[in-house]
């Protein structure tokens, strides 16, 4: 077991605040998640326990979403699953979840949030967008732009799983709102917020750099899923739509990581989601803060 972890998790960048807010977190045998790793991959990198990994050569995912606090904003970062929604993984499936109540103990309240950013459109990334209220969808941050790249507007409609609409209950009801914008996925959204395109995961997958004060943070979004990805960057992970574009952007991100040495908050990091990439022989490894 790798303990999960609820409680509040924030962290500084220059004079911006970054906030984790936990959804859930499960551990299983990496082979879940990635089907070309097994145990013994895992017990090869003897520092990813006890935070991501446990002794017998399971790993955790999370899922949660990440405020950001800068420059007077506050921005909120893929807003996991959901409750309440038809979905075709049994873990996501009718959640009934107290997100919303972590989210406002963390001293955050929906109405507050300004932009909504979405790495890409897959399910755990759209989730609270919007909330039912008798037999409709509705936006749940009713004061904020929610950000689409059009490449994931497309593949959306695309990659459909039995049982399951997201766009239809997470995405369409904030277009009918008038809540949303279509944004290049190499943005700049200005106060010290811009967009990197990170295709392979999902063809217009996009990634956040954070900028104050001369300080650098990357929000990952799903190019990477753990941070066993660090030691071993060639693993697909099972829901990559193009597993060489995948790879190619994590090599490139990787190698930008550690160069610039920005802090890396990754969206699927268990327990100690932040922390910085160091270059580790032919690989690199990652350091929590
Ligand atoms: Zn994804
Ligand atoms: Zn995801």
């Amino acid at each position: 077991m790798i303990e999960t972890r609820t409680a509040t998790q924030g962290w500084k960048v220059g004079s911006a605040t970054i906030t984790s807010v936990v959804e859930d977190q499960q551990d299983g045998p990496p082979g879940l998640l990635f089907p070309e790793a097994t145990e013994a991959i895992i017990r090869r990198h003897p520092w990813l326990v006890p935070d991501w990994a446990d002794a017998e050569g399971n790993i955790a995912l999370r899922v949660q979403a990440f405020v950001v606090e800068i420059d007077g904003l506050t921005v909120l970062v893929d807003p996991c699953v959901g409750n309440g929604k038809a979905r075709w993984l049994p873990a996501w499936n009718e959640l009934d979840l107290p997100f919303l109540e972590r989210f406002a103990d963390a001293g955050f309240t929906p109405a507050a949030v300004e932009l909504v950013v979405h790495t890409h459109l897959h399910a755990d990334h759209v989730g609270w967008d919007t909330h039912r209220e008798g037999d409709e969808w509705v936006p749940t941050f009713t004061a904020a732009r929610h950000l689409y790249t059009a490449a994931e507007l497309e593949f959306v409609r695309e990659f459909l799983l039995p049982g399951e609409d997201v766009y239809g209950d997470s995405v369409g009801p904030i277009f009918d709102a008038g809540l949303a914008d279509v944004i290049d996925p190499d943005a700049d959204l200005g106060h010290g917020l811009r967009l990197e395109s990170t295709p392979g995961h999902t063809p217009g997958h996009t990634s956040l750099w954070i900028e104050s004060d001369g300080e650098h943070a990357l929000i990952t979004g799903d190019f990477m899923h753990h941070p066993l990805q660090f030691a071993e960057p060639q693993l697909a992970e099972i829901a990559d739509s193009d597993v060489e574009v995948a790879r190619a952007t994590r090599a490139r991100m990787l190698a930008e990581m550690a160069r610039t040495g920005a802090l890396v908050l990754g969206t699927h990091f268990p327990s100690r989601p932040a922390g910085r990439v160091i270059v580790d022989g032919a690989a690199w490894r990652f350091v929590a803060e």
